[in-house]
């Protein structure tokens, strides 16, 4: 049935608030060179200190997307990230897909992450995969976190080739971009995906290519730069397809557009 036009207009008329309200943060609308790294699915012991030491030669600040059960494990990497001055995020404990959870098993996810994230993580949250249905975001929001999805998709789980991802950063890269990237990998099957090197020589290339034109800051440090931009971001994934991805190592299509593409 088509909605009437009163309806129409009171759609029109609720919206903006909506989003403002439920929307989901891509990025800050900014002119200054400025903009984040962010690092999901960390941390791992061999590729986030690594990674840390690239990001300090080039006094470049990122966010990390932690899980909760890897940052509990490697604690002591949990606070290096801290102690380093970059600002840390929550991902959930483990990493499912949370439209498929129920709500008491979606708000287990985000507590037991931000326990084992304490006292360093902020009210910050990445949904796993960019999966995201109305109802799990609200749950962030009854939690008092800020969703924070990207505006730039390196697709560092797939290529191999840093010279590949580097270029597809630059290409997106505008002021006020938030830049996902992964340090680790958690549902990779294939043992190739786990290496991280192809990530860290891109983000090195990225760095140094930009040295002195660009700044890179953490999430929180970037929303001090402009007014964060939202959308209504809603993303699922079927089990199939998830399967697929634990499968093959691969991404599942869930996005409309490049920077929504969804993957780990
Ligand atoms: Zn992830």
């Amino acid at each position: 049935m088509r909605a009437s036009g009163g309806l129409r207009f009171l759609r029109r008329l609720c919206r903006p608030v909506a989003v403002r309200a439920l929307g989901t943060m891509t990025h800050v609308s900014t002119q200054e060179p400025v903009a984040a790294l962010t690092f999901d699915d960390g941390p791992d012991p061999v590729w986030t200190p690594r990674l840390l030491e690239i990001l300090d030669a080039y006094r470049a600040r990122a966010t990390f997307f932690m899980v909760g059960q890897a940052a509990h494990r490697h604690s002591g990497l949990l606070r290096r990230v801290a102690a380093s001055g970059h600002a840390i995020g929550n991902h959930s404990w483990d990493h499912p897909s949370f439209p498929s959870l129920s709500a008491r098993a979606r708000r287990a996810q985000i507590r037991a992450c931000e326990r084992a994230l304490a006292p360093h993580g902020q009210r910050l949250f990445r949904p796993p995969y960019g999966h995201q249905d109305i109802w799990s975001r609200l749950d962030a929001l009854l939690l008092g976190y800020r969703v924070v999805a990207w505006s730039v998709w390196a697709a560092d789980w797939r290529d191999r080739s840093p010279s590949t991802i580097a270029a597809r950063v630059m290409d997106a890269l505008r002021p006020g971009s938030v830049v996902a990237f992964h340090d680790g990998l958690v549902d990779a099957v294939d043992e190739q995906y786990f290496d991280r090197g192809a990530t860290l020589d891109a983000v090195r290339l990225l760095l140094n290519r930009l040295a002195g034109t660009f700044s890179f800051v953490t999430v929180p440090e970037l929303l001090r730069h402009g007014r964060p931009q939202q959308v209504h971001w809603v993303t699922h994934g079927s089990a199939d397809v998830m399967a697929g991805l634990r499968r093959r190592g691969d991404s599942p299509a869930g996005g409309t557009s490049a920077a929504k593409s969804t993957g780990p």
